[in-house]
């Protein structure tokens, strides 16, 4: 079995991203294959002849070994030892709800706080055959993660054009956001560039603390705005990882999904690892409320555009119906819900 030098190097970086390798264990590949995709193939081999990968931009020992390998047509050392330890399911159960995900509603890229450029989430989300990738990117007062303004959103709203025009049919990169949800339950965006987009993402990243009953009214109006079409993370927990834990928000639970079922915006079944946000309680509670879902990852690297097996997971084991899981639901049907103006 053979595999072209790059795309060795992108899936080592995907099964590092999904197995949750830190960014900077994963940047020596990304690097390294973005400074490949530029050279033309009979260079390589000269340069792997010569040993003179090196001198390539963003190629080191490693990066160079998996190079040679591949060029040797086998499988680089480094992929078969990540592919046997961590390249099987990450999770048992949710295979069949899996099956009927269409896309994912909830990404990052570089223009926010994600580690990749756009083209790259793209490529990663259509080789797990998605029909649809949101683009997610912060709104401006979330400055600790770049959130985009407006002129810098309405400038990736021409570069999603782009994207788009280039693939074609088959594929669509949804313009989209996670708009902030402040203080008083507004959103941090105009709402003309609200309009513009196709799907968006409303979440709590400030006051967590808040007292519940401002919170409930907090949430309440946000997710009742016709621009909000999923409400993000809702509790904002962390329960593992590098960035700690952070207990969850303190609201009116009932309260918020009675809003979203009546308002018709989708609660947000959050994939990531370290959110499993809402708790399997809340989500119970969402589930007999009647609300609508959608399971995303919260992908802030290609690799963790897998992460949805968690979320499957989840939903499949506390009974989410398929039918109301929004991202199970085509393009058409899913424009057509999330139109603020429908
Ligand atoms: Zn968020
Ligand atoms: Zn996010």
């Amino acid at each position: 079995m053979s595999i072209e030098p790059v795309d060795a190097l992108r899936r080592i970086a995907f099964l590092l991203e999904r197995s949750r390798a830190s960014t900077y264990r994963v940047k020596a590949y990304r690097e390294a294959a973005s400074s490949l995709l530029g050279v033309p193939e009979n260079q390589v081999h000269e340069r792997v002849r010569d040993g003179t990968l090196k001198q390539l931009p963003g190629i080191g020992s490693s990066t160079a070994a998996v190079i040679e390998q591949a060029v040797a047509g086998r499988v680089p050392d480094k992929l078969a030892e990540l592919e046997t330890s961590t390249g099987g399911p990450l999770v048992e159960g949710g295979e069949e709800l899996r099956a009927h995900l269409r896309g994912d509603l909830h990404s990052h890229s570089d223009w926010s706080d994600g580690g990749s450029p756009i083209e790259e989430m793209v490529a990663s989300a259509m080789e797990l055959g998605h029909d649809y990738l949101a683009l997610t990117d912060h709104s401006p007062r979330l400055t600790v993660a770049n959130g985009l303004t407006a002129a810098r959103l309405a400038k990736q709203l021409t570069v999603v054009d782009g994207i788009n025009r280039a693939l074609g049919d088959g594929f669509r990169l949804l313009k989209a956001i996670e708009v902030d949800i402040l203080d008083d339950g507004s959103l941090d965006q105009t709402p003309e560039m609200l309009d513009q987009l196709d799907v968006r993402v409303a979440s709590v990243h400030s006051k967590l603390k808040m007292d519940s009953s401002a919170m409930t009214r907090r949430m309440v109006a946000a997710v009742r705005l016709r621009h909000t079409n999923v409400l993000g993370h809702c509790t904002g927990r962390l329960i593992t990882g590098d960035r700690g834990k952070r207990a969850q928000s303190s609201f009116d639970a009932r309260a918020v999904f009675e809003a979203c079922l009546e308002s018709g915006t989708a609660v947000e079944i959050n994939s990531r690892p370290e959110r499993t946000d809402p708790p399997d309680d809340l989500l119970t509670l969402a589930i007999g409320t009647g609300c609508l879902f959608a399971v995303n990852t919260d992908a802030h690297a290609p690799g963790q555009l897998d992460f949805q097996a968690y979320g499957c997971e989840r939903a499949q084991r506390l009974g989410v119906p398929v039918e109301r899981i929004v991202n199970t639901w085509p393009l058409e049907v899913l424009l057509e819900w999330a139109d603020p103006s429908s």
